[in-house]
């Protein structure tokens, strides 16, 4: 690889949208086998909403979301902002407020332990759905992230949160199936709310319920075959997994910590941009030869 050529690459894809950072990257994403995703705010808009409410006897939907956003205004998750943007805005105070990353939140409002998180999570804890599990199925099939509300032991509401799926990531997959490379999508969400997205955009291989510490060891799993992978993500969640990753590649639109830890950089939030990215180290290497 003589440098002018490299040189001439790197230019043309800051033109693209496409920031290498290390100078290394951009010969070293011309191999690549596997494109590892993050969910959301990777292949989803980031953007989540809270669609609906399921309680259980005794409860009611409005009780059920003061409570739950009590708690979530004291988080920076982003389906903490979901929950908070649909409450009312005079909310109870919460105390001793904990975070549980890749879990879920807890705090103590009007006297009782409120715990708001996944659902797995509150398995494990020993805090019991009955019911509303058969909510939480349906909920997850048309593919939202659903969050369980227990109120001390006892899970009183479900919350169904859902996030677009990118209009231009479907494309993208194509496009990178059309060059040979094989799809996967790593998240923390549940394995049904995985299916639901993964399954329409063509993904390969689904790793779901994954913790943030986690993601390195999946992705590992994912090259088990010695193919070179490439993970794309944009959260705090993300850094470790980019920074392990053969290529890490973090989009513009996501956080700080996510961008150092990444190789190359998108300007933009198009999953597009990955194929660009691809494309344009192959080109850029085989004029080399
Ligand atoms: P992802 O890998 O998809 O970005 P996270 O690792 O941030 O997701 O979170 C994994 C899961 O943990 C979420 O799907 C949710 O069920 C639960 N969770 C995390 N933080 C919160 C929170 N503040 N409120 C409710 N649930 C949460
Ligand atoms: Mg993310």
């Amino acid at each position: 690889a003589t440098p002018t050529s490299i040189m001439v690459g790197t230019g043309r894809a800051a033109e693209l949208g496409v920031l290498f950072r290390k100078g290394d990257a951009l010969q070293a994403l011309q191999g690549v086998g596997v494109v590892a995703f993050d969910k959301t705010g990777t292949l989803t808009e980031g953007r989540p909403r809270l669609t609906d409410i399921a309680v259980a006897p005794g409860w009611t939907k409005e009780r059920i979301l003061e409570l739950a956003a009590s708690v979530e205004r004291l988080s920076e998750h982003p389906l903490a902002r979901a929950i908070v943007e649909a409450a009312p805005e005079t909310l109870p105070t919460a105390e001793g407020f904990t975070n549980l990353a890749g879990r879920g939140v807890r705090a103590t409002v009007d006297g009782q332990v409120v715990t708001i998180g996944a659902p797995r999570f509150m398995d494990e804890e020993r805090h019991r759905a009955g019911p509303l599990n058969a909510d939480t199925a349906l909920f997850a099939a048309k593919g939202c992230t659903v969050v369980h509300v227990a109120v001390g032991q006892r899970v009183c509401g479900v919350l169904a949160i859902s996030d677009e799926v990118k209009p231009t990531a479907k494309a993208a997959i194509s496009a990178l199936h059309a060059q040979g490379i094989s799809v996967a999508m790593i998240t923390g969400d549940s394995k049904a709310a995985a299916e639901a997205i993964a399954g329409p955009l063509g993904i390969d291989q689904i790793t779901a319920e994954v913790l943030p510490e986690g993601k390195v060891a999946a992705m590992e799993a994912l090259r088990a075959g010695g193919q070179r992978l490439a993970f794309v993500g944009d959260g705090i969640n993300d850094a470790p997994a980019l920074a392990r990753a053969d290529i890490g590649i973090a989009l513009g639109t996501g956080t700080d910590v996510a961008i150092e830890s990444a190789d190359v950089v998108l300007m933009t939030g198009d999953p597009r941009s990955v194929v660009n990215a691809i494309d344009l180290s192959r080109r850029t290497m085989r004029n080399i030869r």
